[in-house]
């Protein structure tokens, strides 16, 4: 049987966990397919009805990338109910009947290297440890440069003279940063893509909207489950900002410069990535956005919690903040209703103040 692997899907970094099996481990690499209400509805029926939405995702993601052919599957932990998540899905998978390998990082240990060193060689007892210490270096770049482009393309999309041109020109960088294979080749073909990216005509007032999204790790980084809200506002001229990416809480993770920007807020970690939540609210308060809009998984302990201290953050700055919860139940038709009229609040808010 040939070992392809997969992992679930979230943001653009698909092609960043391609080029790691593939290139550091020799692997065969099943990125999950685009995903659709089926995603949801496969990982909604086979999951606790009470579990976050991102254990469904993921689920679901699980499932329709064996149905491509993949038959190892990896797992990541986090920093709450997500570490448990892997051996959760191992054994749904298996009560399934999927003849599968599970590998799951949840259960290595940040200082017992041992604990990687096997979980590495249950991907590919072949591979070699030297060869991923080579490429790292490139892998973490994408994700930088990924990340780089996203922010230019949430600050722009809104405003571009024609429609699609932004997305047309993305899909293609994605697919190209695909073929590359080392980080002289990334490097030049980062700039000749920001260089593209720029020269796409814009029509942008001066002072536009501005509206940044904060909360929940997967649901802000998977617009499927946030029901494109990106997308949506964008599509309302609006600038859009979102600091939580792979750039900031994997690569720079500022927890401690975090920990002191918001200690008037929050003196206790509140657990997952919660911190970095209040860090980001209170720094788009700061800098001065027209409205946040705080989305999370319904049942997310940690981005509940977060909730009362972003309304102390909305009242010291008198930012309006909407607070969304997805599920798996969340409708189109009432998400729209409540974005609407956040959007005609925080446009009449604006032309008062101006
Ligand atoms: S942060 Fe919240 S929604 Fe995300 S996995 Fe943890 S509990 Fe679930």
């Amino acid at each position: 049987m040939t070992e392809k692997v997969t992992f679930p899907q979230i943001g653009n970094y698909n092609v960043v966990f391609e080029f790691i099996f593939k290139e550091g481990m020799g692997l065969e690499y099943i990125t999950p397919p685009k995903m659709t209400d089926k995603t949801l509805e496969i990982g909604a029926k086979y999951s606790p009805e009470s579990v976050c939405a991102p254990f469904k995702f993921m689920l679901g993601n699980y499932i329709e990338a064996i149905e491509k052919g993949a038959n190892i599957l990896v797992s990541v932990g986090g920093l709450c109910r997500l570490g448990y998540y892997g051996e959760l899905h191992e054994q749904i998978l298996r009560d399934l009947g999927y003849d599968i390998r599970f590998v799951n990082f949840a259960q290595t240990r940040l200082k017992k290297p041992s604990s990687w060193y096997e979980k590495f060689k249950a991907l590919n007892p072949e591979m070699s440890l030297v060869k991923i210490g080579e490429i790292l270096p490139t892998a973490i770049k994408m994700v930088e440069y990924i990340d780089i482009v996203d922010d230019f393309l949430r600050q722009n999309l809104g405003f571009e003279v024609e429609e699609g041109s932004f997305q047309a020109l993305y899909d293609e960088y994605l697919e190209e940063m695909g073929k590359i294979k080392n980080r002289k080749d990334l490097k030049a073909f980062q700039k000749d893509y920001l260089k593209a990216f720029r020269k796409i005509p814009i029509d942008k007032p001066k002072n536009p909207l501005k509206v940044a999204i904060v909360g929940e790790y997967y649901t802000i980084m998977q617009p499927f489950s946030n029901h494109f809200l990106e997308k949506w506002l964008a599509q309302r001229g609006i600038e859009v900002s979102r600091w939580m990416n792979f750039t900031n809480t994997l690569i720079h993770r500022p927890e401690k410069e975090v920990k002191k920007h918001i200690k008037n807020y929050a003196a206790y970690d509140m657990g997952a990535t919660s911190m970095y939540t209040i860090g980001a609210a209170l720094e788009c308060a700061k800098k001065g956005v027209d409205g946040m809009i705080h989305i999370k998984s319904a049942g997310c302990m940690p981005e509940i919690d977060t909730m009362s201290v972003l309304q102390n953050i909305s009242k010291d700055y008198e930012i309006p903040i909407l607070y969304i919860s997805f599920d798996s139940q969340t409708s189109d038709l009432g998400l729209e209703t409540r974005l609407e009229a956040f959007y005609d609040m925080i446009m009449m808010r604006k032309k008062k103040i101006l």
